[in-house]
């Protein structure tokens, strides 16, 4: 195999051979696949069938980061912690979509630019896990990987790796893009609509101190009515997906070489990010994703030095193409005032210009005396406030957020305008992994960005 560690790929031969270099580096958080044939025949299966996006759309979105790295739009990206099969239902996939739209409404007005839309949906199957195993009573098993991988439910069958799980991913993805696809596109987004829908919220009394800027919003979407306002981009919405880049038995199959330009794309999703466990400068991760043209994000948490963040600007972004790389950064609440402005500071020294993402929900993860994974939504909000402050203070421009959320009223995290105490976590709990903001929690977020993006 000829080296193909550092320089650029140029023959289609080398763009192939290099997008299985990373069999030759560390691949932390796989699963043990004990199903050896198995495996193979889904490989096969996944990489034979038809690419869940188009190049072209994936390129598109690069454009639109470019402008949100440039200050001139904002992104907004979210969804589950982690999809699950069962969930990927029409209710509960409008009601996510909704409630993003709905978000993006606000923000858009906050902002006073155009919101770049990414659900974390459609392929967010797979899960890095702290330990590979999970022990209760006298029973040790491997650890829940997500629905890609393996069951939820604590038995050793369930637990096992299964193969066919991921040709049901690649199933469960379509079906879910093909949804969010059908409402963004047939009328469901429709901007009138959306904004009828945040009156609901703001006219509930607990959500009174958001009035000021909920009217401020209607009179603007009444003011392009009576103009008579009714261009296509009220009706429909660019709406991208997102996940976690995690699995290479699904990523691989998925990438695909585009025959308009002979680069590789992974066509299981318009972008992918690096979490913070496999961002490894020299691990496999980073390796495999340095070669797709896909914009690509890496989660930084409070540990990242300023070096980390130049090594991989260098190693993702080599030519410093604008929308290429996201820096999403989950510091926690009480971190981030400190540890984000030296990286801040060093990007732009060294001429860079990544977009910048607050994921202000990973840093901020509490367990409660009864034994429920949850984040305070007034954590959540003072990271966020310490994103803004520190971009303030280093003169870079804070491009978006990034948040756990779902359409339904579960209670997960703690606080909001609902106030959900300890005691009520217990009542709509169904994260299978990290907690999300409910329905009114991500709105009410959204209210206070937009009062920040307005300050
Ligand atoms: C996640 O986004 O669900 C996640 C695991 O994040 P991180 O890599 O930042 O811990
Ligand atoms: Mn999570």
């Amino acid at each position: 195999m000829p080296d193909l560690s550092s320089s650029p790929d140029r023959t289609p031969e080398d763009v192939l051979a290099g997008l299985d270099y990373w069999r030759t580096l560390v691949a932390k958080q796989q699963p043990q696949w004990l199903n050896r044939d198995g495996l193979h025949t889904a490989s096969s299966e996944i990489a034979a069938l038809p690419p869940l996006v188009f190049a072209g759309e994936v390129d598109q979105l690069r454009e639109r980061l470019a402008t949100a790295a440039r200050g001139e739009a904002f992104l907004l990206q979210g969804g589950d912690c982690a999809e699950t099969f069962a969930g990927a239902t029409a209710d509960q996939i409008r009601n996510r979509v909704k409630t993003l739209l709905q978000m993006a409404v606000v923000l858009t007005y906050g902002a006073s630019m155009p919101v770049i839309k990414v659900g974390r949906m459609a392929g967010q199957f797979a899960k890095p896990r702290s330990n590979d195993t999970e022990t209760r009573g006298e029973v040790t098993l491997p650890a829940y990987r997500g629905d890609i991988v393996n069951g939820y439910e604590f038995t050793p069958e369930s637990r096992e790796a299964n193969p066919a799980r991921l040709v049901q991913g690649y199933h469960t993805a379509a079906s879910t893009l093909n949804l969010i696809r059908a409402f963004t596109q047939g009328g469901f987004a429709d901007l009138r609509q959306v904004h009828d829908w945040n009156k609901g919220f703001t006219s509930n009394p607990a959500n009174a101190r958001y009035d000021k800027l909920a009217k401020e919003i209607d009179r603007a979407v009444r003011f392009m009515v009576a103009c008579g306002a009714d261009f296509a981009e009220m009706r429909r919405t660019e709406f991208y997906v997102s996940h976690e880049a995690l699995l290479f038995d699904y990523e691989r199959p998925m990438t695909r070489i585009d025959s308009r330009t002979g680069a590789a794309y992974n066509t299981s999703s318009h972008f992918l990010w690096i979490g913070e466990r496999t961002r490894d400068l020299d691990g496999a991760h980073v390796d495999f994703l340095s070669r797709v043209r896909n914009p690509i994000g890496v989660k930084l948490g409070p540990s990242t030095a300023p070096d980390d963040a130049l090594r991989l600007i260098d190693k993702l972004d080599p030519h410093r193409e604008p929308g290429r790389l996201t820096f999403i950064t989950r510091m926690g609440a009480g971190t981030i005032r400190d540890a984000l402005p030296p990286l801040l500071a060093a990007v732009r020294d060294s001429g860079a210009t990544p977009l910048w993402v607050t994921d202000p929900m990973h840093g901020n993860g509490i367990t409660t005396p009864t034994g429920y994974k949850t984040r305070r939504f007034d954590d959540v909000m003072d990271e966020l406030k310490g994103f803004f402050e520190a971009h303030r203070s280093v003169g870079t421009y804070p491009g978006g957020i990034h948040v756990e959320l779902t359409g339904d009223d579960v209670t997960e995290c703690l606080g909001g305008s609902e106030n959900i105490d300890e005691a009520t976590l217990a009542t709509r709990y169904e994260s299978l992994c990290d907690p999300r903001l409910n329905h009114m929690q991500s709105l009410e977020l959204a209210f206070q960005v937009a009062e920040e993006l307005t300050k």
